[in-house]
């Protein structure tokens, strides 16, 4: 997939260019408690600087609580940038006030508007609003990976409104993701945890395609057991899960999916919930009875695993292998994550992406020794799973 970039918008001297950025970081209480997603469009905003252009950049914050204000954000981007002027602009879309403020703007200024997700157009993907949003500015860049599943008005439609690129947080993603689809380096091993099997059912199946292992951990395994029954007590089981899991086994190329051998139980409600490992028989077997529950992958598992990762040249890895915010079933997802670390950067080309899996990271301060953090999770199984994304479409060349 080639995307336009902000070079095949040509001369932006003097013009405005309306910045899709991903500016939806947790706020409590009018701080910010975590700024990677500004810093990570900050390249982006200082090139457009540097081609003449008034950058107008426009986020969401916060799924489901429209009232959220991005202002602190405006605040903590002038400081990113060097103390440069960040105007915030309060004034709502479509008023003739916010024309007048933009018309005001002065070359080399930046403005932030309002939480986009204050108008119901945005996520009713509204044509009318679109047409608004366009009257912003003369140019349109997307630099918000993360929501470019999503089919909004400020990420599908504003960019076949106006002429429109990729901003270069949105076209290093797409480079590193199309290099995994495309052209990995094999071996190539795929490492897939997380809680729901309906959410990661579709790039496993893609995965399966290109990869030569998949390696299969978390709660999504669980569905496997329900579905040839195992006993797997009060364990985390989806209602559709064991469909999707009969789905994959039926997969021409299910050789490459790897589950574990052996899991840790416990009772994950009491204060000491006592771990045990549990060998996982060829048999159906109970694993668990109530309240015991499945709640990390196993030692065995560990090591059969980080082999399998150490003769990698190419590694991708989204969803915890356990239930790992309640200690010591964090042990799967740190030691492989620490693994999936030391081979990166040099002897692995190394990929993670995935929300509470980058929380994993950033606990274990490991993020920066991986090659590629994905700053979408959503968008990065959509585009794994080779889903067509509403806000690439339009990019492209
Ligand atoms: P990501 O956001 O990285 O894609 P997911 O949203 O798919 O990851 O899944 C993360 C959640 O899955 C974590 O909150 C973790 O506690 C949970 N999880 C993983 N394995 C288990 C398990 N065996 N039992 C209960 N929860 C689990
Ligand atoms: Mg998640």
């Amino acid at each position: 997939m080639v995307l336009r970039t902000i070079n095949d918008l040509g001369d932006l001297r003097g013009k405005r260019v309306f910045v899709r950025v991903d500016f939806n970081v947790p706020i409590a209480s009018g701080r910010l408690a975590d700024d990677v997603r500004i810093r990570l469009t900050v390249p982006t905003i200082e090139a457009l600087l540097a081609a003449g252009a008034t950058p107008i950049l426009i986020s969401h914050l916060k799924e489901g609580k429209p009232r959220e204000t991005l202002a602190p954000v405006a605040e903590h981007l002038e400081q990113l940038l060097g103390k440069r002027r960040v105007q915030f602009l309060r004034d709502r879309i479509g008023t003739p006030a916010l024309a007048r403020r933009l018309d005001a703007l002065r070359g080399g200024s930046i403005a932030l508007l309002e939480n986009i997700r204050r108008y119901p157009g945005e996520v009713a993907n509204d044509r009318s609003f679109a047409r608004q949003l366009a009257t912003l500015a003369d140019a349109y860049v997307n630099d918000a990976f993360g929501v470019c599943h999503r089919a909004h008005a400020s990420v599908a439609l504003a960019p076949t409104l106006l002429p429109s690129a990729a901003g270069l947080l949105v076209e290093r993603e797409v480079t590193v993701l199309s290099r995994l689809l495309e052209d990995p380096a094999p071996p190539f091993v795929a490492l897939i945890g997380g809680a729901k099997i309906s959410t990661k059912l579709p790039v496993i199946e893609r995965l399966l395609g290109v990869a030569d292992a998949v390696l299969l951990g978390g709660a999504l395994v669980n569905n496997f057991y329900a579905a040839r029954g195992y006993g797997v007590g009060a364990s985390l089981v989806e209602a559709s899960g064991i469909a999707a899991a009969k789905q994959l086994a039926r997969n021409q190329k299910r050789r490459n999916l790897t589950m574990p051998l052996d899991v840790v139980v416990g009772d994950p409600g009491a204060k000491r919930p006592n771990p045990r490992v549990v060998t996982i028989g060829a048999r159906p077997h109970i694993i668990c009875e109530q309240p015991l529950a499945i709640l990390d992958i196993g030692p065995a598992t560990i090591r059969a695993y980080a082999q399998q990762l150490k003769s990698a040249a190419t590694i991708v890895w989204n969803g915890p292998m356990g239930k790992f915010e309640q200690p010591p079933f964090h042990h799967g997802s740190v030691i492989l994550a620490r693994l999936i670390a030391t081979r990166s950067s040099g002897r692995a080309f190394g990929v993670v992406g995935g929300g509470e899996t980058l929380a994993i990271l950033a606990q274990t301060e490991m993020a920066r020794y991986i090659d590629h953090v994905s700053s979408g999770g959503g968008a990065m199984l959509a585009f794994l799973a080779g889903e067509k994304l509403p806000g690439l479409t339009p990019l492209m060349q």
